[in-house]
């Protein structure tokens, strides 16, 4: 067995895509390969002695792509630039290069070394030369197409120094044959395009089949349109929401999303607007345990997505916050409720607010007597009355806000209920609203727990009302 450990460069996306860049030379040769997390560098086993077949892959892999100047329309090449990098009929002497490098000595289990920023390659190969060097062009080095931490560093406004952070030429393709493999590049916007890349960057092992799949299901969803403008750290709800098979592949292996967005810089190349990197967990999960949950985001992204109810579901998911998700509840209903048509929540995916992200216990969600109540509640947010659902996540513990709410509301439900003209409003009994006063009364954590489970039942479909919607229809 073969091991190549990634040099070290304290990048995290680049150590990712040089560990996905030589599992894909791997699997020229073999079909055993696996990545592993290794203290901020990558440990990549292949299933073979024959280090020459390797050194041949990746010799016949640079050279493929090499083909052209084409694989250089990359961000971090600027468009005057990109006709004078190396290609493997000019430029120096590249053919006879690749025959000499051997992958098994440059990627081999040194320390970590510290780097000088401005005289040493952030990988050490200090006798290969850099990136993008070449006789037409004198400099080279790390692209942002590598890293999105490539670029000058700064102090403050200012710039400190010009020089280039530099990367060497082996490196350099592998990352971009990391890239290019196994990197998820979307579009996203309405009317001006960003490019998103999103690369998983892996938390603990990924084995040959989790690396295989990413590899084939990065081939079907890259280049596609997700969704009209969302925030950055929110695009993973939309690639996953249109390829869940993405959540059940990858269910047992955890990562890093590093998500970056690029738009054009108006002269024929790229310019990155920010980057983000967030566990990956909570989307898989939310988006596998029911299908529900996958129209739930499916409704909210199109042309124009609802950005504060997505907003919303990130934080209650991230953060396990019951604020946000009975914010997100409100938001859900308001941004995808459509002239008299309202909106609401499927039960399932309720369920899953209630029960996973707030972790109100099940007593509490089954109650009859808070379910009665949300009924009532659901009858105005039905008629786009928000004023007392919003009153009730807004109540505070020992504040008579609560209380007085529910007062109002019940008066209110009582004068509407017209039983001569066949006019109900659910009204829960004097008996049920005694003992939800009780429970919230307990302890201020049963009082947010009861308040929670009103605020996200109020705007979530139940059974009576799917009836009476059958019967209209
Ligand atoms: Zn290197």
């Amino acid at each position: 067995m073969i091991r190549l450990y990634t040099p070290g460069t304290g990048f995290p996306d680049l150590e990712a895509k040089i560990a996905y860049g030589l599992a894909a030379i791997g699997l020229e040769v073999t079909d055993e390969v696996e990545i592993e997390e290794y203290g901020g560098r990558f440990i990549v086993r292949i299933g073979t002695d024959n280090t020459k077949a390797i050194n041949k892959a990746f010799e016949m892999f640079v050279r493929r792509m090499l083909t052209s100047t084409h694989m250089f329309f990359i961000p971090g090449v600027q468009a005057k630039y990109r006709d004078v990098y190396t290609t493997a009929d000019r430029h120096g002497k590249l053919k006879e290069r690749l025959l000499n490098y051997d992958l098994l000595s440059l990627y081999d289990n040194r320390g970590n070394i510290p780097v000088n920023f401005r005289s040493d390659k952030l990988c050490h190969h200090e006798e290969i030369p850099p990136l993008g060097k070449s006789d037409a062009r004198k400099t080279g080095g790390l692209l942002l197409a590598a890293s999105t931490h490539a670029g000058k560093p700064y102090k403050k406004d200012s710039v400190v120094t010009n020089f280039n952070t530099t990367l060497c030429e082996v490196c350099g393709y592998i990352a971009i044959i990391g890239l290019a493999k196994f990197a998820f590049q979307n579009i996203v916007g309405e009317k001006a395009y960003r490019n998103i890349v999103t690369i998983a960057i892996p938390s603990e092992k990924l084995d040959s089949s989790a690396i295989k799949f990413i590899m084939s299901a990065q081939r079907i969803v890259s280049k596609k349109w997700l969704t009209g403008d969302i925030s950055l750290r929110t695009t993973p709800f939309a690639l996953m929401a249109k390829f869940p098979s993405i959540c059940y592949s990858l269910k047992d292996v955890n990562t890093t999303l590093h998500v970056s967005a690029f738009s054009p810089d108006g002269r024929g190349g790229f310019r990155l607007d920010e980057f983000t990197s967030q566990s990956d967990i909570p989307f898989k999960k939310f988006i596998r345990t029911h299908p529900e949950n996958v129209a739930t985001v499916d409704k909210l992204l199109g042309r124009q997505p609802a950005v504060s109810a997505i907003d919303a579901l990130y934080e209650c998911l991230q953060s396990n916050d019951w604020s946000y998700a009975s914010l997100f509840a409100r938001l859900y209903s308001k941004e995808t409720s459509k002239g008299n048509y309202v909106n609401l929540l499927y039960p399932k995916t309720a369920n899953y607010l209630l029960k996973e992200v707030c972790m109100i216990p099940e007593e509490i969600i089954k109650d009859e007597a808070i379910n009665a109540l949300a009924s009532t509640l659901r009858h105005f947010v039905l008629e786009r009355n928000y004023g007392y659902v919003d009153s009730i996540r807004n109540a505070r513990y020992e504040s008579k806000d609560f209380e007085e709410t529910i007062a109002k509301l019940l008066r209110e439900a009582q004068i509407r209920s017209d039983p001569e003209h066949k006019k109900y409003v659910p009204i829960p009994s004097d008996e049920q609203i005694r003992h939800i006063f009780s429970i919230a009364s307990e302890s201020e954590e049963k009082f947010n727990q009861v308040k929670t489970a009103l605020s996200i039942l109020a705007f979530t479909w139940h059974r009576s009302e799917k009836v009476n919607k059958e019967e209209v229809s």
